[in-house]
């Protein structure tokens, strides 16, 4: 029985974090200073800490200049606003990531919307979003996720995805939307799904690349692939095993089922996730560059 090609998301992270470090190397030679990231950490969220101890390691392994700013969780919006007004004038930092989620008390759309758009890492802000939703892929700053799955995909199908069908499930700003126009931008065909879509299964089956970004494990199973089709799991979901007592990281997509159906399919984990932090030091770079140029 044939199986799906497995695309590699720690061998392709690597490809790209060792580049964006050569980069960086000649920035710091030629600038004088490093690429900055400050990510800032509000609560002690366990996910959390780990994502953003792990960025802090990825940007050191990068060549950048990096802060952690940690805050308590009864920060107050004004205080957070502040933190977030400083960084924006701060001429070492190109990068400014507020790790999500924030505490119930403060607004995140708020902060997330006070951040410099130049230094927007994770392009969030309606700037660059608004620049994205245009159809302009090169001059905004390009959500991580949706940046991380079209390089996967073009190592499949390259760049340009005339006459292909794209559907993706799922339809927030994170992930559905923004990969949406990534994949419209490169000329697929793209049906946007969520939890109000009639006969979702049989939709997605029309799929030559599917994405699934939904937060339900496991729930694509083998009937909801194409035969051939290329498969980006974006979902991270941790399920228990009640008799082990043991947790355990699980896609969107039933991984054994699909293995034996899909042309191409990405691992949870091992697959996006690891897709996600290279794409920030992307980000950064690219931010330390733009900036650089302005001030020239
Ligand atoms: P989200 O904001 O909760 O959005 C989920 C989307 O899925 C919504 O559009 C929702 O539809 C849709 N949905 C939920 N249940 C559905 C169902 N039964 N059938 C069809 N559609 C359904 O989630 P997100 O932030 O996009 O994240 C999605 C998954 O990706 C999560 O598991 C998350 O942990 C993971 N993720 C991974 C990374 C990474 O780096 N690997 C990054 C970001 C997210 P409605 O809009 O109609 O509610």
């Amino acid at each position: 029985m044939t199986q799906a090609t497995l695309i590699d998301g720690k061998a392709l992270a690597g490809k790209v974090t060792d580049a964006v470090a050569e980069v960086a190397a000649r920035f710091t030679g030629l600038r004088g200073r490093q690429p900055g990231l400050a990510v800032v950490l509000v609560g002690e969220d366990p996910a959390s800490q780990v994502y953003v101890r792990s960025k802090g390691r990825m940007a050191a392994k990068c060549g950048f200049h990096s802060v952690t700013l940690r805050q308590s969780d009864d920060l107050s919006e004004a205080e957070l606003l502040s933190i977030v007004d400083q960084l924006n004038g701060d001429d070492t930092i190109d990068g400014i990531l507020i790790q999500l989620p924030l505490p119930d008390h403060i607004n995140a759309d708020a902060v997330l919307n006070a951040v410099d758009p130049a230094k927007d890492v994770d392009g969030f802000h309606p700037v660059n979003a608004g620049r994205l939703a245009s159809g302009d892929i090169d001059t905004p700053l390009i959500p991580c996720t949706p940046a991380g799955i079209m390089h996967m995909i073009r190592t499949i199908h390259g760049k340009d995805l005339s006459g292909m069908a794209a559907v993706v499930l799922g339809r927030s700003t994170i992930v559905g939307r923004p990969i949406s126009q990534l994949l419209l931008a490169a000329n697929a065909t793209v049906t946007i799904a969520h939890s109000r879509t009639k006969d979702i299964q049989a939709l997605a089956r029309t799929a030559d690349i599917l994405v699934v970004a939904i937060g339900r494990p496991q729930m694509v199973g083998a009937d909801w692939i194409k035969p051939g089709a290329t498969v980006i799991d974006v979902g991270v979901n941790r399920i228990e095993d009640q008799n082990l007592g043991t947790t355990q990281l699980v896609g969107d997509v039933d991984f054994d089922a699909a293995l034996p159906i899909a042309g191409a399919l990405t691992p949870v984990p091992g697959g996006v996730g690891r897709m996600t932090i290279a794409m920030l030091m992307a980000n950064t770079l690219k931010a330390a560059e733009a900036r650089a140029k302005q001030n020239v």
